[in-house]
């Protein structure tokens, strides 16, 4: 006899109930478990139904909500618990062959860590870019920034890498991924810190001047 069919007959939906703590009156109602109950709406007997939440189902179903578990875990459970006998052997779930997902090629992980390391090179590009406009000393005898000494130093190399990427014949690339990989992660999070430095200066911006314009209004 299977789990499923042990418990339906040996016992009922109440008698689940009951063991499992349920305190069934003389009309055969209950609280329910399923919602929030003050009066006994359940009512209960082979089967369940709640009047207050339409929950409706047998034995098994009801300790498969109890319990938050599947329906042949709670009939085994139910089993289990109740010590009624069942057939055993055919608890054991088939194992169940998966699909087995495609390995990715070696082609398609060069590809993807190509695009990434692209991807990255030319953000760093552009933010240089930005570095060499706005730290540009004013005057002669300003010292140079260091984000505009970077700028100036970087720029070169990584338009070269760029070119690279995008036109170097296949060793000239798989040289650049293999050599630029770690060092990109590096930049990625540069990049990523950096814009939120900037995301944060620019609402402190929008607070100054709300504060401003509230100011003006006040006058
Ligand atoms: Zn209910």
């Amino acid at each position: 006899m299977n789990p499923f069919e042990a418990v339906k007959q040996n016992t009922s939906a109440r008698q689940v109930a009951e063991f499992y703590g349920a305190k069934v009156n003389k009309n055969g109602m209950c609280q329910c478990p399923f919602h929030n109950d003050k009066t006994p709406s359940m009512k209960i007997d082979d089967r369940f139904y709640c009047f207050g939440c339409n929950e409706t189902g047998d034995a098994v179903d009801y300790v498969s909500k109890l319990f938050g578990i599947g329906l042949r875990e709670a009939a085994i459970k139910i089993c289990e618990d109740m010590s009624l006998e069942y057939d055993k052997t055919t608890q054991k779930t088939k194992s169940v062959s998966r699909p087995i997902r495609p390995q990715k090629s070696e082609a398609q992980i060069f590809a993807e860590a190509q695009k990434y390391i692209y991807k990255v090179l030319s953000d760093f590009h552009g933010m240089l870019k930005k570095w060499k406009k706005e730290y540009e000393p004013r005057s002669p005898d300003e010292e140079f920034h260091p984000r505009f000494v970077e700028a100036l130093q970087e720029i070169d190399r990584v338009e070269y890498h760029l070119d690279t990427l995008l036109e170097g014949d296949s060793t000239d690339r798989a040289s650049l991924v293999s050599e630029q990989e770690k060092k990109v992660v590096g930049i990625a999070e540069r990049l990523k810190r950096c814009k939120e430095i900037q995301a944060e200066s620019f609402d402190d911006d929008i607070k100054t001047r709300s504060y401003r314009i509230t100011r003006d209004l006040e006058r």
